[in-house]
């Protein structure tokens, strides 16, 4: 099956998906974007990330393009099209197409740009084995918790993961304290045995499955404390792992040159792991 991309209202093929050079988006990183996963041909929290999506488009002023109902076609459309069982779908909606210049321009028409793919979910030997993390200064700008397209920095701390042999980067505040990763979030197990992750605020994007692994542990009876940690706590906790869309909960067992624990991934995390495995299930 050819896969089909959505541009602006037409159902098109793939390698002849295109925008104007003068979308904000490209122009501007004026655009802002959504991967929802796919399992079992539905939507893995697919209203959390609609929530999502409208409240970065408020924050930006980007006008909503249609109704949450239309999008949601559009979706099952793109998802059927595509024939995608388990995957992800990817959205960008910019502020338009106009002659460049700064400012909004004066009746923008929201662009929306969709794209499907199938995706096998990440290796069970990932679980097994844990992966490994480096730490970077985070020098994004402050508005982390809006889901915008604007990724040089995620981009140069992934590319530095890369070329460490490690999966990811997690990213550290002028004061010592983790923000989140590249493109997770980050959680370590603390000396009390309470799960730890940072709390929502403008220094990290609020993670779709960081919300759903938050109440998947609460249901399991595990405590829940919502605090920034620092890279040297961390690197003592009894378990660190990152979540994401993607990534599901994945262990970590190295950060920098530290060995997290014994080097293996912590069954607090492993639990976590088959929670939300068994959560997703369920959705479809
Ligand atoms: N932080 C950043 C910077 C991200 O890009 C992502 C992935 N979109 C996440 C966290 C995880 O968010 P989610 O669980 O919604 O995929």
């Amino acid at each position: 099956m050819s896969r089909i991309a959505y541009v602006n209202g037409r159902y098109v093929p793939h390698r002849a998906a295109r925008v104007h050079i003068e979308d904000r988006g490209y122009q501007f990183a004026d655009a802002v974007y959504e991967v929802i996963a796919i399992a079992n041909g539905r939507l893995v929290d697919g209203g959390g990330h609609l929530d999502r999506l409208e409240r970065s488009l408020r924050e930006l002023r980007i006008a909503e393009p249609m109704t949450r109902r239309a999008l949601e076609a559009v979706m099952a459309e793109v998802i059927r099209r595509n024939g995608i069982r388990n995957g992800s779908i990817y959205m960008q909606l910019s502020r338009g197409v106009a002659p460049r210049d700064h400012p909004f321009p004066a009746n923008p028409r929201t662009q929306v740009v969709m794209t499907a793919k199938h995706g096998a979910p990440p290796s069970p030997k990932i679980a097994e084995d844990g992966v490994k993390v480096i730490t970077q200064a985070d020098i994004r700008w402050s508005r982390c918790d809006v889901k915008s397209v604007s990724l040089l920095p995620n981009i140069l701390a992934k590319q530095a993961a890369r070329e460490a042999g490690a999966y990811e980067t997690f990213m550290v505040d002028r004061d010592g304290m983790v923000t989140e990763g590249s493109s997770t979030n980050a959680w370590i197990i603390d000396g009390d045995g309470a799960l730890v992750t940072r709390p929502a605020s403008n220094a990290i994007l609020d993670g779709i499955t960081r919300r759903r692994v938050i109440d998947l542990a609460r249901q399991s009876g595990i405590k829940v404390v919502e605090r920034p940690f620092s890279v040297d706590e961390m690197k003592r906790a009894r378990e660190v792992f990152l979540t994401s869309t993607s990534a599901y909960v994945t262990p970590v067992t190295q950060v920098d040159d530290r060995t997290i624990a014994n080097g293996k991934p912590g069954s607090t995390t492993l639990a976590l792991r088959e929670r939300y495995l068994a959560f997703m299930a369920q959705v479809a």
